[in-house]
């Protein structure tokens, strides 16, 4: 009879910052037995991100005084410290996770791809590329980047998405991008740079200053000074539409929008409209919110599938977005220690997390409102 693999305490699926950042934490608690299971290899979506692409959120090493490098993933460790740069490519942060990993000793499989996952009484049954894996814990950190989201409108699929490299390929004449926010402003941007005449459609004007503080819906200063040199070129336009359509005309594209004018492009639209929660084999165990992101408790745990953990952006609280770096790792001690504690084992040490600026237990003082 074919023997039973042990049951870990705890799987991670995802070695991104999200994985990478919990392993860490799981690795603070004594005994625990846990690994990290990826796809591809260690930081494979920044090792997709157009070459040209660079982190918005700084790196600078604040450590020891509580302001932990915004893009750090353990405390002791600083982006900007390693790379020697202040807003990394995704090629050099793929380089930090790999050092990080190796220099804690995080236990991760690569070639290892999650491709189903059933809910046992007392434990997950996981399928993988390489063999199952039992485990009692699942930590959920596979990304957003394998979800894009295209507009919701006849002719999407005419558009490319901005997470594809042909968006980023050299473009002449008029160029559409439909979506204002932070991918937005940045791809558009990169157009204006290299010449092109660029129109961005977005109903909700995301480029507006806006009353919050909040960066989850405000744009960053380093975006907000682009786009201001950019359109000081005179070759940006920020339109208040919706598009509703997109239609090829010939040698053009032509993108219908909800104020009843067209907005012309002489190569593909980019739509830069975001991405899912990527949940992947996992999405049956989560039950969905009203606005479709996935419904979890205050541990971050499926509200159907005890002892399913999600961590990374698509962590979602009322109406907090935990989709930086610098916001969900605030969740990684938190994590550790609930998966700790269920298997009784010491926590304390994650204190740490919480002097390093990166834990936060208590959602009701997450709130972002600067005075000035
Ligand atoms: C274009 C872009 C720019 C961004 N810029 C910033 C920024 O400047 N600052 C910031 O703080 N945040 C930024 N973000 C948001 C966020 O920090 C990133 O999306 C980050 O990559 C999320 O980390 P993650 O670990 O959740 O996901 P990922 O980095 O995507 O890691 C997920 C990993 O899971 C693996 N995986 C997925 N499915 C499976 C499976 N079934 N089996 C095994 N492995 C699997 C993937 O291969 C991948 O390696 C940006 C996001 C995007 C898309």
């Amino acid at each position: 009879m074919a023997q039973r693999p042990p049951i870990l305490d705890a799987l991670v699926v995802g070695a991104g910052p999200a994985g990478i950042g919990t392993a860490l934490a799981l690795a603070s608690v004594p005994e625990l037995t846990f690994g990290v299971l990826e796809r591809g290899q260690i930081g494979q979506t920044f090792l997709e991100w157009p070459s040209a692409q660079t982190f918005l959120t700084p790196s600078f090493t604040g450590n020891g005084f509580g302001a932990t490098d915004l893009n750090a993933v353990h405390p002791e460790t600083s982006p900007a410290f390693s790379l020697g740069v202040d807003y990394p490519t995704g090629a050099q942060y793929a380089k930090y996770l790999r050092s990080v990993t190796k220099h804690f000793q995080v236990p991760v499989m690569d070639d290892a791809e999650v491709t189903a996952v059933t809910k046992l009484d007392d434990a997950f049954a996981v399928e993988t590329s390489r063999g199952p894996v039992s485990t009692r814990a699942l930590v959920w950190a596979g990304g957003e980047f394998a979800d894009p989201t295209l507009p919701r409108m006849a002719g999407s699929s005419l558009t490319v998405h901005s997470r594809e490299p042909g968006a980023w390929q050299p473009r002449t004449g008029r160029l559409v991008v439909i979506g204002g926010y932070e991918s937005g402003i940045d791809i558009a941007c990169y157009h204006v740079e290299r010449g092109a005449e660029v129109e961005i459609v977005d109903a909700g004007t995301p480029w507006d200053a806006g009353t919050g503080s909040d960066p989850s819906f405000r744009l960053a200063p380093r975006s907000r000074i682009r786009m201001n040199a950019a359109r000081a070129t005179g070759r940006l336009t920020l339109t208040a539409a919706h598009a509703t359509g997109v239609k090829r005309d010939g040698d053009t594209w032509v993108v219908s929008l909800d104020n009843g004018t067209k907005a012309t492009s002489d190569s593909r639209p980019i739509s830069a409209t975001g991405f899912g929660a990527g949940l992947g084999p996992v999405a049956p165990l989560f039950s969905a919110r009203p606005d479709g992101w996935p419904e979890l408790d205050e541990d971050d745990q499926s509200t159907i599938s005890p002892g399913l953990f999600l961590s990374g952006p698509a962590i979602r609280h009322g109406g907090l977005k935990f989709c930086f770096i610098y916001k969900f790792r605030q969740r990684f001690a938190h994590i550790a220690r609930v998966i700790g504690e269920r298997a009784e084992k010491d926590t304390s040490a994650l204190e740490a997390y919480r002097a390093a600026g990166m834990l936060t237990d208590d959602l009701s003082c997450c709130g972002v409102e600067c005075a000035c």
